[in-house]
């Protein structure tokens, strides 16, 4: 085996819960780097790439997991984040959804359902994996979208995005089924492998982040259009 290992950041201050992870993520042999605080996740970050990071919502110190994520999405913006929450309100799983996580969990959560999630996302990552020869360019209004990279571009403003891992998968979904209805269900199944009737507000969330990038008006969206009760539609015009 010559591959190299998966390296995971874990950011989680709870003794307890930290060893029960490192273990367990290391018997499914990715390699861990585990950091306490903000600080140190974020001097971490800045002395190795990870394939994937775990961030606890709540940290000692000043820099919380909200700050480390925005943190990533600022100079790593396809890195998969998985964010864990101790609070099971919806507002607090909202605010890391718009702060750019891929994910999250709901402590106390089963070991078995993290581990399922962590390998849910690195798959997705490697089929997203941007390949070097060709790049598939798209335009959505007034911006151009690479669909390898996800790396948004405007011409006129001088503005440039890169749209995460799941982003850019459910962008690509929409765009194969143009101006077709697409349910909850089918989105939530295609892009998170999820069951569909639990986590709707990462989807809307994904859809409002979606259209920030591309609406000219978000709150009167041309391209990703809701259709009550049935899903969302996406049309490009032009
Ligand atoms: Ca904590």
């Amino acid at each position: 085996m010559s591959e190299q290992p998966v390296r995971i950041l874990l950011v989680e201050d709870e003794q307890h819960i930290a060893q029960g992870l490192i273990f367990n993520l290391e018997q499914e042999g990715y390699q861990v780097v585990h950091a306490v605080t903000g600080e140190d996740a974020l001097s971490a970050l800045e002395g190795n790439t990870f394939s994937l990071a775990i961030l606890d919502r709540m940290l000692p110190g000043t820099i919380d997991g909200l700050e480390i994520c925005r943190h990533i999405r600022r100079n790593n913006p396809r890195l998969p984040v998985l964010m864990l929450t101790a609070m099971n309100r919806e507002q607090d799983r909202v605010t890391g959804l718009a702060e750019g996580a891929d994910d999250y969990l709901t402590k106390p959560f089963s070991l078995d359902e993290l581990l399922l999630r962590v390998a849910g996302m690195l798959r997705r990552s490697a089929w997203y994996r941007p390949s070097q020869e060709q790049s598939q360019h798209y335009r959505l209004g007034n911006a151009l979208v690479d669909l390898d990279t996800g790396q948004v571009t405007s011409p006129d403003a001088a503005t440039e995005q890169t749209l995460t891992e799941l982003e850019l998968k459910m962008l690509r979904l929409f765009i194969a089924h143009e101006g077709k209805i697409l349910s909850r269900a089918f989105l939530l199944k295609s892009v998170w492998g999820v069951t569909p009737d639990t986590e709707t507000r990462t989807l809307d969330n994904f859809i409002v982040r979606l259209r920030k990038y591309f609406e000219e008006h978000p709150s009167k969206p041309r391209f990703f259009v809701t259709v009550r009760g049935r899903g969302y539609r996406f049309t490009n015009p032009a």
